[in-house]
This record gives C-alpha cells, sequence and structure tokens, in this order.
C-alpha cells in the first residue's frame, strides 16, 4: 500500500517568526575522513557527546517545532539515535525529520529507518545520502574507500521504502576539485540509476579539512546550475508521479522554483557575501546544537554559548541575550552583515519571508523552464559512463542497481 507524504512544515508557511529548527549535531565521531568536511576542526577537538539524558532536558524545554534536522560527525556512529528521534516526536511533535549519512553503515540506517518509520508514523523522513561523484572520485574525497556502500544505502532505501511516500530518498553532492570536471556526467548517472526524489549538488563550504578544494567561483557554478537545470523538471515529474493534475503542477511549480531560488542565491554568495534580498532567519527559527553542548544561530556562524551555561533550557537559550546580540549582528534585509551560501538555511528563510518566496519562485521556475532542453538517457549511455569512469560492474551487478553482468563463456 503507498503511504502518502502529508503533514509537511513545509505546507505550513508562516511568517511570524518562532522556532521552526534545530540542527542537532549527534556526535563528534565520523567513519569518513572528506575532504571538505567543514565540521573536521570542531570533531578534533574529541569532546564528548552531549548524554541522552542531557539531549532529553533540551527536548523537554523546546516545546513544539516542526524539523529536525541530525547532523554530525556521521549520525550512525551514535547508537541511540532512534531513541533521539523517538523522543523528539514524542516531546515536539515534530513533522520533519532530516537524516543525513555517509551510507557506509548500511544495513544499520535501514534499521533505524523502518524503526523510526514505526514509530513516528506522521513524521516525513528525508534521508540524504551523499555520493559525491564515480567510484574513486568518490572514495578521494571521502577518504574512505566508501563508493559501493553508499550505492548499496540507496540500492536498500528503495528496496524498503518504495512505496513510502513518507520517507523521501535524497542524493547530496558537494563540489571540489576531485568531482568538478565529472559532475555533469555524475548528474546525469545519479538521475538514471536511482530513484531518488532529488539530487542536490552544492559547492564546499565553510574551512575545510584539506586546503585549496574550493575550485568554483560564482560563473562556474552558475554554468554547471544552467547544465543541471533540465533534471529538475524531470525530478519534479517523478515527484509528482501519482498525484493528481493539479496538485502535480503545483508540486512541480514549487519544487523547480525553490531549487532554482536557492541555486541562485548560493551562486550569488559564492565570490563575496550578497544579500539575500530576504532575511536570514537564523537564531529566530533555527538553532544549532553542537555534539558537544555548544550552541549556534546557523552552522557557520560561531559558537554563542553552552547548553550547560542555560541549564539546557532551549526556551533560555532562544530568548538569551546572546542569540539577541547574535541576531542583531547578522542583521536584516539589506542592512544585514552576513550571507553565505548554505542552503538549509536559504531554504529556511525562504519560508518565513512568503512574500518573497513566491516572486522568487515565479522567476525561477520561468528561468529553469528556458533552460529546459530533452535530456536523453537510456541505458546504452549509463553503461558508456559506467565503463568511462571504470566502475566496478560486477559490483554493482550484484547490489542490483544493474542488471547482472553477462560473462562471456557463461553456460
Ligand atoms: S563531511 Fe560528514 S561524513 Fe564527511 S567527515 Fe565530515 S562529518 Fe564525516
Ligand atoms: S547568512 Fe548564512 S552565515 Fe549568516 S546567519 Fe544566515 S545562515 Fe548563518
Amino acid at each position: 500500500m503507498k503511504i502518502k507524504r502529508s503533514g509537511s512544515s513545509f505546507n505550513s508557511l508562516n511568517s511570524k517568526r518562532k522556532l521552526e529548527s534545530v540542527f542537532l549535531f549527534t556526535t563528534g565521531k565520523c567513519n569518513a575522513k572528506c575532504a571538505m568536511c567543514f565540521y573536521a576542526n570542531d570533531m578534533e577537538q574529541k569532546a564528548p557527546d552531549l548524554t541522552f539524558e542531557e539531549i532529553k532536558k533540551l527536548s523537554e524545554s523546546a516545546g513544539r517545532f516542526n524539523r529536525l534536522w541530525l547532523s554530525g560527525g556521521e549520525p550512525t556512529m551514535r547508537e541511540d539515535m532512534p531513541e533521539i528521534v523517538e523522543m523528539f516526536y514524542k516531546n515536539n511533535h515534530i513533522k520533519d525529520i532530516n537524516f543525513p549519512s555517509n551510507g557506509i553503515k548500511n544495513d544499520l540506517l535501514i534499521g533505524w529507518l523502518k524503526r523510526i518509520r514505526r514509530n513516528c508514523p506522521d513524521c516525513n523522513v528525508s534521508i540524504s545520502i551523499s555520493l559525491d561523484g564515480f567510484g574513486s572520485t568518490h572514495d578521494t574525497q571521502r577518504g574512505i574507500p566508501s563508493f559501493y556502500q553508499a550505492v548499496r544505502a540507496l540500492k536498500l532505501i528503495d528496496d524498503n521504502f518504495r512505496d513510502d511516500g513518507k520517507v523521501i530518498k535524497n542524493i547530496a553532492t558537494v563540489i571540489t576539485k576531485y568531482n568538478v570536471e565529472e559532475i555533469l556526467d555524475f548528474t546525469a548517472w545519479v538521475y538514471g540509476r536511482f530513484n531518488v526524489s532529488t539530487h542536490t549538488i552544492e559547492a564546499a563550504r565553510g574551512v575545510t579539512r584539506e586546503d585549496g578544494v574550493k575550485v568554483l567561483t560564482e560563473e562556474s557554478l552558475r554554468k554547471i546550475q544552467d547544465a543541471v537545470a533540465p533534471y529538475y523538471m524531470l525530478y519534479a515529474n517523478r515527484i509528482g508521479e501519482g498525484m493528481s493534475g493539479l496538485s502535480r503542477l503545483i508540486t512541480k511549480y514549487f519544487y523547480v522554483g525553490l531549487m532554482r531560488a536557492m541555486y541562485n542565491i548560493r551562486a550569488s554568495n559564492l565570490d563575496k557575501p550578497t544579500p539575500w534580498n530576504m532575511d536570514c532567519t537564523a537564531g529566530e527559527t533555527t538553532l544549532v546544537l553542537d555534539y558537544d553542548g555548544r550552541f549556534r544561530a546557523c552552522e557557520l556562524r560561531p559558537p554563542i554559548g553552552t547548553v550547560q551555561e542555560y541549564n539546557y533550557d532551549v526556551q533560555a537559550i532562544m530568548q538569551s541575550e546572546a542569540m539577541k546580540k547574535e541576531i542583531e549582528a547578522i542583521g536584516h534585509g539589506y542592512k544585514a552583515n552576513c550571507w553565505c551560501t548554505h542552503g538549509c538555511w536559504i531554504m529556511s528563510s525562504i519560508t518565513f519571508n512568503p512574500g518573497k518566496m513566491l516572486s522568487l519562485i515565479h522567476k525561477s521556475y520561468r528561468e529553469t523552464k528556458k533552460l529546459c532542453k530533452p535530456v536523453g538517457i537510456d541505458e546504452s549511455i549509463l553503461r558508456e559512463l559506467e565503463e568511462k569512469y571504470k566502475l566496478d560492474t560486477q559490483k554493482l551487478a550484484e547490489i542490483g542497481i544493474i542488471p547482472q553482468v553477462f560473462k562471456a563463456g557463461a553456460a
């Protein structure tokens, strides 16, 4: 039976600013060593993770909010993650969970997703697997051989949640010097081989583990974004499959418009900070909790206190002088002092600026339509890409991503 997606916080657009999203860095541990990791320095501190009891106090004081973004470190490195999610579901009535993973512990991940779906039935779960390029490119960027594990994670997610509209399947790719040359081929291959709702691409951000991995400029990023624009129409069609005519059209319009709007804002902030033409609502609608209890208004600004100082009281943190000063420092509108390329905050801020959102979506949808041209991806093109980038087709066949490979001489 198909389970329909419903109750997303995004549907309840609201200009009234209140805590909407908590970004919880659940652990400072990770089983990868990504060249572009912006959290590597923080994880290097090797401070202890907040305990379950400490997180429980935070959850109990936070009141209702809609979205829980899990982060880290790698979320699967924390054993009590499903209990943490269930606690927020029960205490805070969250409607959306965003669960990123590098896919290395794929069996564990599937078990957790099943459990979360069973115990948090009204919650939409957006699972985002990091896949940065073909085979060895992905492995080099991630600092550990993990391409086929991530591919297996995607296959298992599709096998287990294909008909579950509450599990939204995504692939996230960060563009660096390692994958920039193959990103267009990779975009085509990802669309052709994986049944995901979207594939986000973004430039490396923040202070990266390895120097010199950020190679994009506004101009080169815009070129890539324009080239991949047709895929967003295709993903929109995929998301709209099974919907009635009008719902399908509205979904397509919003999805395509929002993706392009976010990409435009990102690109204009790559070379230099540029106003988003709307407020960034960091610190008003979002709270970032680091794995060790430091807190921030957003992932890219420095910590402004610790939860321990506020006795783990989220309401007290949101109303604190430290947060008020931080919001003032960020500023508002054209007079703001702080702009960046961070998609999560761009999206979050768009929903709290509804007037701006509608005009942005309309303009961005029309832009994408103009960029659209037919995309011909068939089995022979996918096979050519697998050969060109020397993928192990036997392994892909074993995972079930491609049909069994015919071996010459086999009966
Ligand atoms: S980017 Fe994510 S997966 Fe990679 S090292 Fe950093 S925390 Fe780990
Ligand atoms: S613009 Fe970016 S860096 Fe500045 S407060 Fe908003 S999310 Fe944070």
